[in-house]
């Protein structure tokens, strides 16, 4: 116990009472297994079930178990960050309570680093959740790969290990919203992505609803580019010199046919037209604006309750 880690293991933590049992158990005898020093850290997410206390007797018992909590719910990505500024490991392991992602898979990782990557991905092998879970992430996975320049298969799967120095560097980002596979990806030279068994949640469910998977991808969008704010920027040029050729059309038409009387729909359409862009582009304005404005508030990106450690 009093040897320094060689892997920390993060676990975020929302309400997961079902399956810590079982998730603790299978993580002791994997990293056992593997035989070097080892410390798993729990960051308990502001969760309301038993969670807490459980978390508290495994900590009470193994003292490789630390746990961090919450005042309240931050998400999956702030746990992390978190999660990140205490582990002390020499290489640092992500897996999700779950048990979506088998402990069991966390040597293949190790052996990953130990060889010399700074990141290891994992990309699920025929991914068990419903096709209202897999299209948001199909679409995050090809925005993501554009927006870092890396092209991954899987962004999503938070099995995943990194490196001391892109833990360190991550350290180093204080930004309060954040996907950190992508933010990993911005650092790193060597990174590779390996395959891993995937199952279906057979206890509890899935944290993230529709809309908080809107929330994420606005995130990775705003904070990995200037991208949409730009390609609006675009759009709007190319649609005031249509509107002006248009205009143009319309009044040679009336010199050549006379006046248009019976066009009031399409004048109607067009304006929704520029509406619906309109409002489009004052809600991509307003993303950024309201993340200048988080960042500037400077407030603590999360507040530690206590920590067991
Ligand atoms: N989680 C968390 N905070 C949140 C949402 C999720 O700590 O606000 C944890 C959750 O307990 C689990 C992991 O993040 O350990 C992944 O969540 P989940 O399995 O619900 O996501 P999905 O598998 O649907 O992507
Ligand atoms: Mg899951």
């Amino acid at each position: 116990m009093a040897d320094k880690p060689y892997i920390s293991v993060l676990v975020p933590v929302l309400n997961e009472q079902e399956s810590l049992p079982e998730l603790q158990k299978r993580l002791y005898d994997t990293l056992e297994a593997i035989g070097k020093p080892y410390e798993i850290i729990y960051i308990n997410d502001g969760s309301t079930d038993r969670t807490g206390e459980m978390l508290e007797d495994f900590h009470a018992r193994d003292g490789s178990v630390k746990v961090i909590e919450f005042n309240r719910n931050y998400g999956q990505h702030m746990a992390l960050f978190a999660g990140f500024e205490y582990a002390k490991g020499d290489m640092v392991i992500t897996i999700d309570a779950d048990l979506q992602n088998p402990p069991e898979e966390i040597p293949k990782l190790v052996q990953k680093i130990a060889e010399g990557y700074e990141v290891v991905g994992t990309y699920r092998k025929d991914r068990k959740d419903s096709v209202f879970r897999r299209l948001p992430s199909f679409i995050v996975n090809k925005i993501t790969s554009k927006l870092v320049g890396v092209k991954l298969r899987d962004y999503g799967c938070m099995l995943r290990a990194y490196s001391r120095n892109i833990v360190d560097y991550m350290n180093m980002c204080p930004e309060s919203s954040s996907f950190i596979p992508a933010l990993a990806n911005t650092f790193a030279k060597r990174i590779v992505e390996i395959e891993v068994a995937h199952e279906e949640r057979k206890k509890g469910t899935s944290k993230y609803s529709p809309f908080r998977l809107l929330r994420l991808n606005f995130d990775l969008m705003t904070n990995f580019s200037l991208l949409p704010i730009q390609f609006i920027g675009v759009l709007g040029v190319v649609i005031a010199v249509l509107g002006f050729l248009f205009a143009i059309l319309l009044f040679v038409r009336r010199l050549v046919i006379g006046p248009e009387v019976e066009g009031t729909f399409t004048l109607f359409a067009i304006l929704f037209f520029f509406i619906g862009i309109q409002i489009f582009a004052l809600g991509i304005i307003g993303e950024y604006i309201g993340r200048i404005y988080q960042e500037v508030r400077r407030r603590p990106r999360f507040i530690v309750k206590r920590e067991l450690m």
